[in-house]
């Protein structure tokens, strides 16, 4: 409570906005993964590394609005690009080059992506790589993992965050829908299993192969905490997914940045599809789904198999903004975030070590999470045990230290930052975990 008042005393515009905002909108803003208490800081502008907000505090950031800023706040190539594309127009009913550059661009990295789609967000991405699945199997069912985030629609919002308490056994996870209003029919579509965990998956695909559609993963379990995955559960998800006809969809909307081509490439296994969006957008509202050609040739109108539109699919300033951003992200780029990444991780484990934690980092390339717990993470179950409010506290202290990371202890690096940013942003860690150790 201390720390909320001292972060409170010093944000009274942020206040004022947040009332305001309360009247017009629930929460006083759009999405319910920005809000935390007491209330959050209205923001003014970026710039590079940088978040300056209305109450004058400059923020390193470490969110990156939830790692989709691969070069941070107004990125030089990628505002130049969507400056000259808006004078030319934004979106038109009709197919333009740079889309066709970028669908290019991105079928060259992932090894997976033959052919591609563009959506405005990955929610709809996996929607749409959901029913190409079925339309393709002739089948209806899904298997997605327990923590596995893919978006805010019906059939993903399964046992995305559940209180396990109430979730059952590994061996029979109960699918525990993640809002009110979900619908209970559409969860009738889903099984759980547990990542990483060959045995139990093996089981459920065994039982239930003849009615499922894909199994759709998060190649790194990003939202349950960076939890990284062993290479054989990988390849054999790739493996039994062949052998039983149903399409391996890699949710690579957040790993997509791991190396050039996303984490099929980091880990050496190839999905059947693949959905990307965040950093593709270079900072736009964006998705994209995409694979094997004998799959995603449904969508070809010629066909008419299969319908999918959207009036700002593909829009020229999302595909000139991601164009833009995504040349920029070439080896060197890549090799320097994920240069600053492992820095990150290394030097927390440092921390941990001098103020005697028994504590975890998880992660691989640019993207890590600082866990309160000492077990060895391979599951949601493992990371669901570490303290939620130690972590909400962590993430308060940071923010009146001039850091912002992700409540839930996510850090994210971007091209626009150096190892200076990096060991700023190190340092305050350690003076948030020096004051914290009474109560860890
Ligand atoms: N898939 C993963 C792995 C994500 O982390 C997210 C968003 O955080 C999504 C899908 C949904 O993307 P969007 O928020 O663009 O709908």
């Amino acid at each position: 409570e201390k720390v909320k008042e001292q972060y409170a005393a010093g944000r009274p515009l942020s206040l004022e906005l947040y009332r305001e905002a309360c009247r017009f909108l629930p929460g006083g803003d759009t999405r319910t993964a920005t809000f935390f208490l007491p209330y959050p800081n209205f923001i003014e502008k970026g710039n590079g590394p940088y978040l300056y907000d209305v109450d004058g505090h400059k923020l390193l950031d470490f969110q990156n609005n939830y790692t989709s800023l691969i070069h941070g706040h107004g990125h030089r190539p990628t505002v130049e690009a969507v400056q000259k594309q808006i004078s030319l127009g934004s979106a038109f009913t009709a197919p333009f080059e740079a889309q066709l550059r970028l669908a290019r661009l991105l079928t060259e990295r992932f090894p997976g992506l033959e052919l591609v789609r563009f959506a405005n967000s990955g929610t709809e991405a996996n929607m749409h790589a959901l029913r190409i699945a079925r339309a393709f199997t002739g089948k209806s069912k899904i298997i997605k993992t327990e923590g596995g985030y893919h978006g805010t629609t019906d059939v993903f919002e399964a046992s995305v965050d559940p209180n396990i308490k109430k979730a059952g056994s590994l061996d029979q996870i109960k699918v525990i829908p993640e809002s009110r209003g979900v619908s209970a029919n559409a969860l009738k579509d889903v099984l759980v299993v547990p990542f990483n965990d060959i045995e139990r998956t093996r089981t459920v695909i065994e039982e239930n192969y003849k009615e499922t559609a894909c199994l759709i993963i998060e190649p790194i379990m990003g939202s349950a905490g960076q939890i990284t995955p062993t290479k054989e559960y990988l390849t054999f998800l790739r493996d039994v997914t062949r052998q039983y006809n149903i399409v391996l969809i890699f949710d690579e909307v957040v790993t997509g940045r791991l190396s050039l081509g996303g984490a099929q490439k980091f880990y050496g296994v190839t999905p059947d599809l693949t959905t990307l969006g965040k950093i593709i957008g270079g900072g736009t509202p964006v998705g994209a789904f995409g694979g094997k050609r004998e799959i995603m040739e449904l969508y070809d109108p010629r066909r008419k198999k299969m319908y999918h539109s959207g009036t700002f699919n593909g829009n020229a300033v999302t595909m000139a903004a991601g164009l833009a951003a995504m040349e920029c992200y070439d080896q060197d780029a890549v090799d320097h975030v994920n240069g600053l990444g492992r820095l990150f991780a290394e030097e927390v484990r440092n921390i941990y070590h001098r103020l005697g934690l028994n504590m975890k980092v998880s992660g691989e390339g640019s993207i890590y999470n600082i866990l309160f717990t000492d077990k060895e993470v391979r599951n949601y179950r493992d990371v669901a045990a570490s303290h939620e409010e130690l972590n909400k506290l962590l993430y308060m202290l940071l923010l009146t230290k001039g850091v912002f990371n992700a409540e839930r202890g996510m850090f994210c690096m971007s091209t626009a930052m150096e190892e200076a940013d990096v060991r700023f942003g190190l340092q305050q860690v350690e003076t948030a975990l020096t004051q914290m150790l009474p109560v860890i």
